[in-house]
């Protein structure tokens, strides 16, 4: 086995674009797939043919590296689920303690739906920007979830598919050093220039960190990241 490929869950936000910096960085063929569920913004869907774009501009190495991109529609999420995320409702945190843009089984069902499809691509890695640390109160993004998911997922497929969290145990200012040990400042800026992350979708208002509408959680998040990423210098 002489070359190694991965499928990079990729969402157009800042981790899965890290994420997406990662395995072009380690492996010799990267697909990407993203998941059209209806949500409410599609400012994220837009940005991911940018951003593909964009690091395949700014860094050639990887250019060759960059494969397929693949977008599969997931349009049931949506209507069986009532979240902050496919409804037009304020974010707010739920009686049970989990914020409201919780859209549950989300990243189950992403992680099988991109299985499925590693398995006709002939692909036995999959990597995901899911994290614990800083976690937004998602329990699917934990590494038990994700461990025993890949148990299922290999039970069930009869495969010896593995699902690579880099950023599993590392906080967001972390996940900025990353980026900038993968790609140097070039990288840092190209992930404030053209990922998103805010829940509001909001792309009018520019801040040091990129591009968002500065309050909802996902802003405050990459805000204080980016902070303490540079303090620390
Ligand atoms: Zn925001």
């Amino acid at each position: 086995m002489g070359e190694t490929s991965a499928l990079v869950l990729f969402s157009g936000g800042q981790d899965s674009t890290t994420c997406l910096a990662w395995a072009l960085d380690r492996f010799d063929r990267v697909e990407t797939v993203g998941f059209d569920y209806r949500q409410r913004n599609r400012v994220e869907l837009d940005a991911r043919p940018r951003v593909r774009a964009a690091l395949a501009a700014a860094f050639p190495r990887w250019a060759g590296k960059l494969g397929d991109d693949h977008v599969l529609d997931l349009a049931a999420l949506a209507a069986v689920s009532e979240s902050a995320m496919t409804r037009d409702v304020a974010i707010a945190a739920r009686a049970d303690g989990l914020p409201n843009t919780f859209v549950p089984g989300r990243n189950l069902l992403f992680l099988i739906f991109a299985a499925a499809l590693a398995y006709r691509r002939g692909i036995a890695r999959l990597a995901t920007g899911v994290c614990e640390t800083d976690f937004s109160g998602y329990p699917d993004c934990r590494d038990d979830a994700i461990k025993a998911l890949q148990v299922a997922l290999n039970l069930g497929m009869a495969t010896r598919l593995v699902i690579e969290t880099p950023l599993m145990w590392i906080d967001k200012a972390a996940t900025w050093r990353l980026a900038r040990d993968l790609g140097g400042e070039k990288l840092v800026d190209l992930i404030r220039e053209e990922t998103h992350t805010c829940y509001e979708g909001d792309r009018a208002h520019r801040h040091d960190w990129g591009y968002g509408c500065g309050h909802c959680p996902a802003c405050a998040l990459r805000a204080a990241g980016y902070g303490a990423f540079r303090a620390a210098g």
